[in-house]
């Protein structure tokens, strides 16, 4: 056996050599990030209008962010939600109310009222920031709201005074309070392997670990000056991949950030070659898009990439082969992670021998694994496939109010099943073939297919619903409802997509539907979602 597994414990320890961490008990995420000095100059780009914050003007914006935010009444342990698409202010906003000890929640901007109700309640919020389209939304909740412009060119408008002030307002804090890594930073939210989208609750140790053994470890294994890296920020900073990323880990190396609102190939293109990006993290449906039309641009284009990354959902091989045809000259990595690892997990390495780009590459620093069979319970040594267990400090301190669910997810031993089947090869590296839980990856994104049976069910005339995925060439997987009507009624399929989408953010909707006489369950009453899922493969 190779060193790095233990047949007698089962564990599979990290190939790469532990890291030191940061034992002080009384250490926050934005301390930590600010405490690397860096000589980096732009920090955060906005891609289509130019507009730059510098690094000399970051950390005064945070705080005053921080010192406004208490000023309107904000404190430690107060929850505020973040309803925002990408945008330069991003990262000051969610460290502006960390730098108080407030808590942050992400959410999607184009979520429903139903959807944002649901995260508002379950996580006490007391104030919002969105954009101007989402106050209508709001206004039943009766809590504050600011309005966040794209860039510094909409800041003099009306609707965004209350933001001017914020991030304007002279720093004042009396004193800063008292903040612990065990402290709750934010709750991002994902279905686990089971059951309705729950709140995934990160202490401020969670995100320390995170930019020292994902970001800054990265970092740490090239030559290449990280000071000279832009990044193209397209990843939605709602999500933990993104958030990780330009919000947090990248900021404390001193790298650029150019933020995208939104995700168009031709502009991506353009934004790469007018920006210099050497470094592009995507999820598959991207990197598809970057294969179809790189094919076509001309040699001069996207010289400056150095490095695509890819991760958040299952890659085929046509595609990565497409990549590394098409850019032989771009190093391609895969990386996996889960929100409730703080996307901690593995990271594709290219060295010497090896360039496994099929693999989702080796585990952190300072994280374990098992492979357990989902059957027998036993460990499993390289090369057999079974469920993916991680340990470590960026493991989630649990879901919010859900001690259930957190027990069945998180053994006792410490050990998150992450309902991803995997294997580790002779060298270590890992590889992701299946998923034994429900969730539904449509690009890149998170759906829970409860989420949309609680939904489903409500509608009079079903009387009852399975939801599972059905794959997709273009978005990786689509949800698809097996609906059983009630006697006599004439419900269309497109009338069941409407109703559905009327609830939820676009990238939730129901996209295709059957009809069937009844749903299959176990003993206990749970929807047999695989069930579902081979009648559909053989059948599409
Ligand atoms: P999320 O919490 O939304 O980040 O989703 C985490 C889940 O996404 C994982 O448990 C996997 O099922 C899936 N995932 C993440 N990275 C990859 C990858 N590189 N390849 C395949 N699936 C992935």
């Amino acid at each position: 056996h190779p060193h790095w597994y233990s047949p007698k414990t089962g564990i599979y320890n990290s190939k790469h050599a532990p890291l030191h961490f940061p034992s002080n008990p009384f250490l926050d995420l934005v301390s930590f990030v600010f405490s690397h000095p860096h000589h980096g100059v732009s920090a955060l780009v906005d891609s289509s209008s130019g507009s730059s914050i510098s690094y000399s003007k970051l950390l005064p914006f945070i705080k005053s962010m921080a010192s406004g935010l208490h000023k309107m009444g904000v404190s430690q342990g107060d929850v505020v939600l973040l309803l925002l698409p990408n945008s330069i202010y991003y990262p000051i906003v969610f460290l502006g109310v960390l730098y108080l000890g407030a808590v942050v929640t992400p959410l999607n901007p184009l979520s429903s009222v139903y959807e944002i109700h649901k995260q508002v309640g379950e996580c006490g919020v007391s104030l919002v920031f969105t954009v101007p389209e989402n106050f209508k939304k709001l206004e039943p909740l009766g809590i504050p709201v600011v309005g966040v412009p794209e860039n510094d060119k909409g800041l003099n408008r009306g609707c965004f005074s209350c933001f001017c002030d914020l991030i304007c307002s002279d720093f004042d804090l009396p004193s800063r309070p008292v903040i612990k890594q065990e402290d709750t930073a934010c709750v991002l939210y994902s279905s686990g392997t089971t059951g309705v989208s729950k709140g995934v609750v990160l202490s401020h140790g969670n995100l320390v670990a995170m930019v020292e053994l994902f970001v800054r470890f990265e970092a740490s294994q090239y030559e290449y000056s990280c000071l000279k890296n832009v990044y193209l920020a397209v990843l939605p900073m709602f999500h933990v991949y993104g958030l990780s990323l330009f919000a947090m880990g990248l900021l404390s190396l001193g790298s650029t950030v150019v933020v995208m609102r939104k995700f168009d190939i031709d502009e991506a293109i353009r934004v790469i070659d007018k920006y210099k990006v050497t470094h592009f993290p995507v999820v598959p449906p991207i990197l598809t898009a970057l294969v179809m039309r790189g094919k076509g641009v001309n040699g001069s284009k996207l010289q400056s990439l150095i490095q695509v990354s890819c991760g958040a959902a299952p890659l085929s091989a046509g595609v990565i082969n497409g990549f590394v045809q098409t850019f032989p000259n771009v190093d391609f990595i895969q990386g996996y992670g889960l929100t409730e690892s703080t996307a901690v997990g593995t990271r594709g390495l290219n060295s010497g021998q090896f360039r496994k780009y099929s693999s989702i590459g080796l585990l952190a620093p300072n994280t374990e694994a098992k492979v357990v069979d989902w059957n027998s319970g036993a460990f499993l040594p390289p090369g057999s496939s079974g469920e993916l267990w991680l340990r470590g400090p960026s493991v989630m301190k649990g879901y919010l109010n859900n001690e259930e669910a957190t027990m069945s997810t998180i053994d006792k031993d410490g050990w998150l099943h992450t309902g991803d089947i995997v294997h580790f090869d002779q060298d270590g590296y890992l590889h992701i073939s299946d998923r034994i839980k429900d969730i539904i990856k449509y690009k890149g994104f998170q759906i829970a297919p409860a989420d949309l049976e609680a939904v489903l069910i409500l509608h009079p005339e079903i009387v009852d619903v399975g939801v599972t995925a059905a794959m997709d060439e273009e978005t990786g997987e689509i949800p698809v409802a097996f609906v059983v009507r009630k006697v006599g009624s004439v419900l269309s399929p497109n009338h069941i997509m409407d109703y559905v989408a009327e609830q939820v953010a676009p990238y939730r909707k129901v996209r295709k539907v059957f009809f069937t006489d009844s749903i299959p369950r176990s003993a206990t009453g749970k929807i047999l979602r695989r069930q579902l899922r081979n009648w559909l493969t053989s059948k599409l």
